[in-house]
């Protein structure tokens, strides 16, 4: 293949890497980078790990290739050896890009630095940057890349280069919603699934000093291993035995693996009271809930994709300290299809994907009563709270109301689970059922000194069936109170 040419990119060097045109065999290819931008970096590639978004995106398990040939690759390590004027960075350091290496910086989400939500962030490979100078993103299969420094990370030198691959997206995964449950002592924590992103996930959560850390797996075989990683117990989930030997118990539970009907409630169950579910793997089918698993524990469900760029520099660190380290297969780097092969065997099933965006895009096609109004409020409430829902609720629209890291609360109970696309939880599904004692107390005062006041319709406490039966015909605006003869006479 030759590369081809356009304004925007830099004619004065040539970048040697390996692309897929849609299929799982990579041919060499080269290509222009864009000019170096005043805060970028270029690297010189030493080592780039394989992750199952790589083969899931040439492969077009995900979709069709949008930015014509793909080089994949977002776990990649090599040193500067060349630097805008803008840049941090020295000439010759060692760091690392994961799967995203550009962003606005300076919207709702990059402003409280949550920039791995920005509308404007550039996934490593198979993206278009959004930063007004054109130009596409190559990944890590190739000898160089040029990418906004901000996502070029250091890397301790207590970590070994080809170590900290893994971390830049397996790492910063499973290390980023531990942090935001408060993973820590006190708290006991559950791991599904022991594969690129399980093990690191089991060893985030023991050296963060979690009481328990539980792995739960398919295979027998795995035991040995997850207590070699540090869990403090092993659950084969298909020991009805041993799952219940966990029931309600995990404060936080990852899921990063999942069987084709995989049982949702059955894993909810496991979350303990006002816990959380946090999913890091994307299974292709909706989810199927059952609302009384979240509502009448508080239990919440989750996604999260990577982590902003503040807590990667946060969790190399925290590795380096903690001897945090991936377990991984060194393979050349001049022969990627024999490492796509290998990754292929093993099944790519322990990543979370990254083209969340266009999967939405397409999903807001579905019919709605009024598509506009509900369009013009799509991504854009922080909470929602679902008091109400149709026969055939499509949940992922109600859902896609919510901005990235809101909360969609479930207050009423659908008779029938509830069907979800798992991309959306980037954010959170909770339920509620009525609050704690306190909770009370302080909202009663509340709605005292706000005025907030129920609108109700008196009826008489003589004959209950005469309300039980105005209930029922659905006329009351909006609450019944039923009131006493003796109290009514004052
Ligand atoms: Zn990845
Ligand atoms: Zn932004």
């Amino acid at each position: 293949m030759t590369s081809h040419t356009a304004a925007y990119e830099d004619h004065s060097v040539s970048f040697h890497g390996w692309a897929s045109t849609g299929t799982a065999e990579l041919t060499p290819w080269n290509y222009h980078p864009r000019p170096l931008g005043p805060k970028d970096v270029e690297i010189e590639i030493t080592h780039c790990g394989i992750c199952g978004s790589d083969v899931l995106t040439i492969t077009e398990t995900w979709g069709k290739l949008q930015h014509g040939p793909c080089i994949p690759g977002h776990e990649i390590v090599g040193k500067v050896v060349a630097k805008g004027a803008q840049s941090h960075h020295d000439i010759g350091n060692l760091v690392g890009i994961g799967a995203m290496c550009d962003a606005c910086g300076d919207c709702e989400q990059c402003t409280p630095g949550f920039d791995n939500y920005c509308r404007k962030r550039t996934f490593t490979y198979n993206d278009a940057f959004k930063d007004g100078r054109q130009g596409k993103s190559y990944g890590g299969y190739a000898d160089r890349v040029r990418v906004n420094g901000e996502y070029a990370f250091k890397i301790p030198s207590e970590i070994s280069p080809a170590e900290a691959a893994p971390l830049l997206c397996a790492g910063i995964t499973t290390y980023a919603p531990l942090k935001l449950h408060g993973a820590g002592p006190g708290k006991t924590v559950g791991v599904i699934g022991i594969g690129g992103l399980g093990h690191l996930g089991i060893q985030f959560a023991r050296a963060m000093g979690c009481d328990e850390v539980v792995a739960i797996s398919t295979s027998d075989s795995k035991r040995d291993e997850a207590k070699t990683l540090g869990a403090t117990k092993f659950v084969n989930s298909k020991n009805p035995e041993e799952l219940a030997s966990i029931a309600q118990s995990l404060d936080i539970l990852l899921c990063t693996s999942y069987d084709k009907n995989q049982n949702w409630g059955e894993l909810l169950d496991l979350v303990a009271t006002r816990g959380t579910f946090h999913l890091l793997a994307l299974p292709e089918t909706p989810l199927s809930i059952p609302g009384g698993a979240l509502l009448w524990r508080q239990v919440s469900m989750v996604g999260s994709a990577i982590g902003d760029k503040e807590m990667v520099k946060e969790m190399l660190q925290f590795a380096a300290e903690k001897n945090v380290r991936p377990w991984i297969e060194k393979m050349p780097m001049s022969d990627p299809n024999a490492a796509v092969k290998h990754m292929m065997k093993g099944g790519p099933r322990y990543r979370i994907f990254a083209r969340v965006e266009e999967q939405l895009a397409s999903f807001y096609h579905d019919s709605v009563k009024n598509e506009e109004e509900l369009q013009s409020i799509t991504k854009y409430l922080d909470i929602v709270l679902c008091t109400s829902d149709d026969k055939n609720q499509d949940w992922g629209k109600l859902l896609s109301l919510v901005r990235p890291r809101g909360t969609f609360v479930l207050l009423s109970l659908p008779e029938t689970p509830l069907v979800i696309p798992a991309y959306i939880l980037l954010s959170q599904l909770a339920g509620s059922a009525v609050g704690s004692t306190e909770a009370v107390k302080e909202m009663l005062q509340f709605a005292a000194e706000t005025n907030v006041w129920p609108w109700i319709e008196k009826m008489s406490m003589n004959d209950p069936n005469a309300t039980v039966k105005h209930l029922m015909e659905g006329r009351p605006r909006y609450r019944v109170v039923m009131e006493s003869e003796a109290a009514s006479r004052h």
